[in-house]
């Protein structure tokens, strides 16, 4: 079972697991391109995305980065594809003031609520903990802090937790937090894994049996496509194919294609068939899109 803003479905056919549809991280970044606010492109894209055979996206802004459900309920409406709804906290410097203010218990409440009553005054419930995230090459106290609290959440709700790692750096340390908290690594999605070019780490991250997000496809700025391919093609010599996932993390006005953008469908129009001109098959290229989203988001 899995909750859409639209209510339970059982299958989500093909996921997108780390998108935003909305969100507005400019206050702190000081660049009015983070206030990704054009609903109306995003409609139109999410339109054609659904048409190329996108059945389901994972939205994981959460509170503090200015989550729209009702914008989330409206597209979802609009374009038919199922939206899944995430809680939690960023990092910092994006947690709300709140955060620093209130006990671990008032915060985890806070979001077993958004979970088992529905978020911001609706009747809309998140699905997923994400996206929970640290800092570049260090972990604060206060993200720390947060990881526990998420730990707790999963443990109260059995809810998947997706994580966001800056630049790919401090997985390990995450899956030990979440490991320290008796977190099942089985329910945990490392994110942004895509950004760090480096086989060894991968492997160890995948040896802890979490999913691994390949989930900033085509920032290449970031890290080159073809760094992906190779990583993903080891990972999948090594038997680690069920545990990869795919996504762009669209999250700047210029990614969208009315900005001259790389927009929602570069994973369907150019990413796969590159995965297949490199010898991945079809059908691992389905786990990646349909059986992995599913078996980490589905909740008994
Ligand atoms: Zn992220």
């Amino acid at each position: 079972m899995i909750t859409t803003v639209k209510g339970k479905v059982k299958r989500l056919g093909k996921t997108y697991i780390h998108e935003h549809i909305k969100l507005d991280l400019s206050g702190h970044k000081k660049d009015p391109d983070t206030n990704y606010n054009d609903t109306n492109e995003v409609m139109l894209e999410l339109k054609e995305l659904k048409k190329k055979g996108i059945d389901s996206i994972v939205e994981v802004t959460n509170r503090g980065m200015g989550r729209d459900v009702l914008i989330m309920v409206e597209l979802a409406e609009r374009t038919g594809l199922n939206i899944i709804a995430s809680t939690g906290f960023y990092k910092e410097p994006f947690l709300p003031q709140y955060f620093y203010q209130l006990s671990d218990k008032e915060l985890s409440n806070m979001l077993i609520k958004d979970i088992e009553e529905g978020m911001d005054g609706t009747h809309i419930k998140a699905h997923v903990l994400g996206e929970v995230g640290t800092s570049h090459n260090r972990i604060t106290d206060t993200e720390r802090r947060l990881f526990y609290i998420i730990g707790n959440v999963h443990l109260n709700t059995g809810r998947p937790i997706f994580t966001h790692t800056t630049l790919g750096t401090m997985a390990l340390e995450q899956i030990q937090i979440l490991e320290e908290r008796n977190v099942d690594l089985e329910k945990v999605l490392i994110g942004h894994m895509d950004l760090n070019y480096n086989m060894e780490y991968h492997l160890r991250v995948a040896d802890k049996g979490c999913y691994l997000g390949f989930d900033t496809i085509g920032k290449i700025n970031y890290q080159p496509d073809e760094n992906r391919i190779q990583l993903i093609k080891e990972l999948v010599a090594r038997g680690h194919e069920n545990q990869i996932v795919l996504s762009l993390d669209l999250t700047r006005k210029s990614h969208l294609k009315k900005y001259k953008g790389i927009g929602y469908s570069y994973i369907v129009d150019k990413f796969i068939p590159l995965l297949i001109e490199s010898g991945i098959k079809e059908e691992t290229i389905s786990k990646f899109l349909v059986d992995n989203p599913n078996r980490l988001l589905n909740i008994s």
